[in-house]
């Protein structure tokens, strides 16, 4: 499942696609994914330039020149294909059509990008430019972990007194948006502190810490999405799903690596969640 890294790797991925190009074609190939798609959106679509290609939390976000915004979601599946020629620098031939391949745009650069999504847990939308903050699926999320909103006063104060694990806490899209369970593993595992323990109970300094190394762990798994992107033009065209080195995440009875521990990653389930992290050096 894409978590933030991945969707914002897909995101630089359609930039020169996309970004500031008209989109000549949309066809839409089915009236839903995991919701209805909107009322005529091919309509919509066709003819609009996008004129932002941004990302809140887990949604890509095209400002078209329409004064609407397209919302997508990759859901569990979705992923991004890329043919044809961008900006002239490299090419890919167009696929043939392949079974799940929901939407279609054509840019008028000669760009294609496909959306494919066995499972259809993927979503788009459109909604006004000016209300997208207010649409359904963004209005509750907090604040972007790596944006300006998000530092350690923050966090202290919204995790104070809460007696849900820390790992719960962090999962919350309302206190933090875009974490999954992945970065939240990876996240605790490198501050040195249990998921198991309740948020309120971790002394102030040490939740103000998570913040840093929340933003370091985004920070790095994006800049490995970067270096993907880079073999991707080389490859088949697909964005946004890179071979990632996790330090506790899928590594159940693997030595622990943080220096002078000798204890060993263990799994636990947690709100039917799969967690890994090290008994003996996360308190
Ligand atoms: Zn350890």
């Amino acid at each position: 499942m894409p978590e933030l890294p991945e969707v914002e790797t897909v995101r630089r991925g359609l930039v020169p696609a996309m970004e500031g190009q008209v989109i000549a074609a949309a066809q839409v190939n089915r009236p839903d994914l995991r919701w209805p798609l909107p009322a005529r959106m091919a309509e919509r679509l066709t003819g609009a330039r996008i004129v932002r290609l941004g990302r809140r939390s887990k949604y890509i976000l095209a400002d078209l020149s329409t004064g609407e915004t397209l919302i997508v979601h990759l859901g569990m599946s979705g992923r991004m294909l890329v043919s044809g020629v961008i900006m002239g620098r490299f090419h890919h031939d167009h696929p043939a059509p392949a079974k799940h391949d929901h939407v279609v745009f054509d840019m008028e650069g000669g760009a294609r990008v496909t959306f494919n999504d066995a499972r259809r847990f993927g979503a788009m939308d459109l909604t006004p430019t000016a209300q997208v903050d207010r649409h359904w699926l963004l209005a509750g999320l907090g604040p972007e972990p790596l944006g300006n909103a998000f530092h350690e006063d923050y966090l202290v104060a919204r995790l104070r007194g809460r007696m849900t694990p820390i790992k719960a806490a962090l999962l919350d899209q309302r206190v933090v948006a875009g974490l999954g369970n992945i970065y939240v593993c990876e996240v605790l595992y490198r501050a040195g502190i249990s998921p198991r323990r309740k948020a309120g109970r971790i002394a102030a300094p040490r939740v103000a810490g998570l913040v840093p190394v929340i933003r370091d762990v985004l920070s790095e798994a994006i800049a490995a999405g970067g270096s993907s992107l880079r073999d991707y033009r080389q490859s088949d065209g697909e964005l946004g799903y890179f071979q990632h080195d996790f330090r506790a995440y899928g590594r159940e009875g693997a030595p622990c690596r943080t220096p002078g521990c000798v204890g060993q990653i263990v799994r636990i389930v947690q709100s039917g969640r799969s967690t890994f992290y090290c008994p003996q050096c996360q308190r």
